[in-house]
């Protein structure tokens, strides 16, 4: 929750700098994102000052989860792509420059140069059950 006041997209809440809204409500807002990597490139936030995944607050992930699937259908209806991609990245490690919570949506196109990379070869071998057993139990007790 720091940072709040010199975070862009408080300001952008704020109307302290501009924004092409898409929608808002009391507790989200959805805008175009700046640098769109397709036509039709939003950002879905909330409107108070979360970090990301880590630290939001549960019932505010619950509202902004509603709004997702509504802006990520009228996405789909406005630009008529062939997929729509959602994309959250929780931390630098993650790729999140903007330390606000926002979700992306974007247009895809079979044919585009976006890429979602996944390391080489990782699909050579699948994963053995007992590990895979063995890390959903990490996570089940974290
Ligand atoms: P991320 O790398 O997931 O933190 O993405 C941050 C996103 O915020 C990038 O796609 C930027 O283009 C976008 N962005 C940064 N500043 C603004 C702004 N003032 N208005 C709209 N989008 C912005
Ligand atoms: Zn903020």
């Amino acid at each position: 929750m720091s940072g709040s006041e010199d975070c862009i997209f408080c300001k952008i809440v704020r109307g302290e700098i501009p924004a092409s809204v898409v929608f808002e409500d009391d507790v989200c807002m959805a805008f175009m994102d700046i640098f769109p990597v397709k036509t039709g490139h939003c950002l879905l936030i909330p409107k108070k000052h979360y970090t990301n995944m880590l630290d939001v607050d549960p019932d505010v992930v619950a509202h902004l989860a509603k709004r997702l699937s509504e802006l990520t259908r009228k996405v789909n209806n406005a630009m008529k792509p062939d997929g729509v991609l959602n994309v959250v990245a929780n931390g630098p490690g993650a790729g999140q420059e903007v330390p606000h919570l926002h979700i992306h949506v974007i247009p895809r196109n079979h044919d585009d140069e976006f890429r979602f990379q996944f390391p080489k070869g990782y699909r050579d071998k699948m994963a053995e059950r007992e590990e895979l057993d063995r890390v959903a139990g990490l996570i089940r007790e974290a």
